[in-house]
């Protein structure tokens, strides 16, 4: 029932549409028991031996069947007026009635159903836009390569999952039992004592068809965990094939896969043997309670206790209760089923944003210095990659970060974007810590190129114009041809418009890396950061781009990490990390002078170069 509840909070949105969805669905049911009860006037004009004028009711009734009984006595004898005593006149009329209830029952099916598909669409549209939003809110420490895939299954699968859960679930839940209580209520109404004895036996059915159906319900769910076991066991090996081949362990891995490929086999026959059976019984239980109802009713109206036409429409009646029921209890199960679903939703809405934007922000002004004091950080893993960093950047210079792969380059540069954020000490901005302001300032003033230029699925403008598609295309242009873009870009089918999802992958590195200078000249930030932006090219474009980059440079403060020490040989300061520590600094001809670990690091790539 929790789940039930969870799911009815979703939906609880849209109050309006779930309002009008109840209103038709009880118009329905109610014309669903109407057309049931249509039965009773044909069969008394179709039996009553002098037409119309049908006979007096021949059994007494008693409570409320009683005030049914008089209710129903003065509609025939109205009826039959009607009809003028004339027998075709009144078959034909309950002819014509009948059609007419049965398109007013549909109609109001329909749009019950119809606001239904507003409400599930409605709701599970909100979780998705949910989930994609958090997303982008989260800081970038939640997202590793592991998660990635986690996300996206949780997007897709899960979200599909709830969907179908709510599907099937949503309505039958609350529909369900108010058709079951309208039915059962017509069932009192036309006889009260037969309805004590089927409730009698009712409960000892419930349990037989429910015992079966949670020893189904059981298998099922492990049927999922075994698959997925054999499943995993495939795509390990797909993943493996060379390496089992070369070390001949194909029969190791055929006896593990084949003892899960066994597990799941057997479980699955036992499934597919209690649904084969969960059909044959459940006829069988139904022919037999209706077995039982016409004798009891059957007696009944040989007694006088009832009318034959209201116990051949109580047994129409009857009949109609069961699908309901079972559509209830496969709807229980659909909500459970989607619960798991939901709890992975609302854990990945639940996450802690941990980088937050302060109360009462202030506005960054950047006119004096950049400075990293003492600063500490450790990943959410534990050991301290970077510590006690101190590192103070006047504006307007070059910085270049050199140090082996590892030491914490990258790391130190997602600090200053307050991608992270610091576990000790502090970073600031003309003095005011970047904790102090709105993220969204913070970055406004920082531009980042990375080594693997990130394009999206848009067009070339919309690539360079990154989130801004107001700006002037005139101002794109200029962008891109400081950033020798302008050329290659015009020589495309499209020019500017040409969408880089189908044309991405014909760009080459060297391109595309100019398209990102240009999306960075564009946004002309005042701290720029260039991790490794030249190292994935060959030396043609390196050439073209470290043009561009040295224009993008020019009169901005840079932190540049950079592999080829030839690049950072003009950098105003060039700081040596290791291990998350400064180890030294200075110009390239002080650090050559020291002879320590930037000389060494010179020496080696020269060593390597020749
Ligand atoms: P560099 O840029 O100097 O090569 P990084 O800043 O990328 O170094 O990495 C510094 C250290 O932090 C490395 O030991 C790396 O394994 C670790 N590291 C980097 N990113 C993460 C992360 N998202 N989670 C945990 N550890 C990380």
């Amino acid at each position: 029932m929790k789940a039930v509840l969870k799911f009815l909070r979703y939906a609880g949105n849209h109050k309006r549409l779930i309002f009008l969805n109840f209103i038709f669905n009880l118009l329905y049911v109610v014309f669903q028991l109407v057309t049931l009860m249509m039965i009773m006037p044909v069969l008394r004009f179709l039996f009553s031996k002098d037409g119309a004028n049908a006979q007096a009711l021949s059994s007494k009734n008693y409570g409320v069947g009683q005030w049914f009984s008089d209710q129903y006595q003065s509609f025939i004898t109205w009826f039959g007026s009607l009809a003028k005593g004339e027998p075709f006149t009144a078959l034909a009329y309950l002819c014509v009635a009948l059609v007419c209830v049965t398109i007013m029952k549909n109609g109001f099916r329909f749009l019950a159903m119809n606001f239904m598909v507003l409400i599930r669409n409605r709701s599970i549209q909100e979780i998705r836009q949910g989930v994609y939003q958090k997303c982008l809110d989260l800081p970038i420490a939640y997202f590793n390569n592991e998660r990635k895939g986690d996300l996206m299954s949780r997007m897709s699968n899960d979200i599909k999952e709830i969907e179908f859960a709510l599907m099937v679930s949503l309505e039958a839940l609350y529909f369900q039992p108010l058709n079951i209580l309208l039915f059962m209520v017509a069932l009192v109404v036309l006889s009260a004592k037969l309805t004590v004895y089927i409730l009698l036996f009712l409960p000892l059915t419930a349990l037989i068809i429910g015992l079966i159906g949670r020893s189904l319900r059981k298998r099922s769910v492990k049927n999922q965990v075994l698959l997925g076991k054999v499943m995993s066991a495939y795509e390990e090996t797909l993943g493996g094939i060379r390496i089992i081949k070369a070390f001949n362990a194909s029969s190791f891995f055929a006896k593990k896969y084949n003892e899960q490929d066994e597990a799941y086999t057997k479980n699955n026959i036992g499934v597919q043997r209690r649904y084969d059976l969960s059909s044959p019984m459940s006829e069988t239980i139904g022919i037999s309670v209706s077995a039982l109802l016409l004798w009891l009713g059957g007696s009944m109206v040989f007694r006088h206790e009832l009318d034959p036409e209201f116990f051949l429409t109580y047994f129409a009646i009857f009949s109609q209760l069961i699908p309901p029921f079972k559509a209830f209890s496969n709807a229980l199960y659909a909500a459970q089923k989607g619960m798991a679903s939901l709890e992975r939703i609302q854990e990945l809405v639940s996450a802690p944003i941990t980088v937050e934007d302060p109360q009462n922000p202030k506005i960054p002004v950047f006119t004096s210095s950049l400075s990293l004091n003492n600063v500490g950080f450790s990943y959410l893993d534990g050991s301290p990659v970077i510590q006690q960093f101190d590192l103070h950047i006047k504006k307007g210079q070059t910085i270049a970060l050199v140090g082996p792969s590892g030491a914490g380059k990258t790391t130190l540069t997602d600090l200053v974007a307050r991608f992270y954020d610091v576990s000790s000490g502090g970073i600031c901005i003309d003095g005011v810590d970047i904790r102090e302001f709105e993220q969204e300032a913070l970055r406004r003033l920082i531009g980042i190129v990375n080594q693997e230029s990130i394009l999206f699925n848009e067009s070339v403008r919309n690539n360079i114009a990154l989130g801004r598609p107001e700006l002037p295309l005139e101002d794109v242009i200029n962008a891109a041809k400081a950033a020798n873009a302008h050329e290659f870009i015009m020589e495309m089918e499209q020019g500017y418009d040409t969408e880089i999802g189908e044309r991405g992958g014909k760009l080459s590195g060297g391109q595309k890396q100019r398209l990102a200078i240009a999306r960075a000249l564009l946004k002309d930030p005042e701290i720029l950061i260039l991790d490794e932006a030249t190292s994935a090219l060959d030396s043609k474009s390196e050439k073209a781009v470290q043009q561009a980059l040295e224009l993008l440079m020019k009169h901005r403060t840079s932190i540049i990490i950079a592999h080829r020490l030839s690049t950072v040989v003009h950098a105003d300061l060039i700081v040596v990390m290791d291990k998350g520590k400064l180890v030294e600094s200075g110009t390239h001809n002080e650090l050559l002078e020291k002879k320590g670990m930037y000389y060494n690091l010179i020496q080696l790539q020269q060593l390597l170069s020749n």
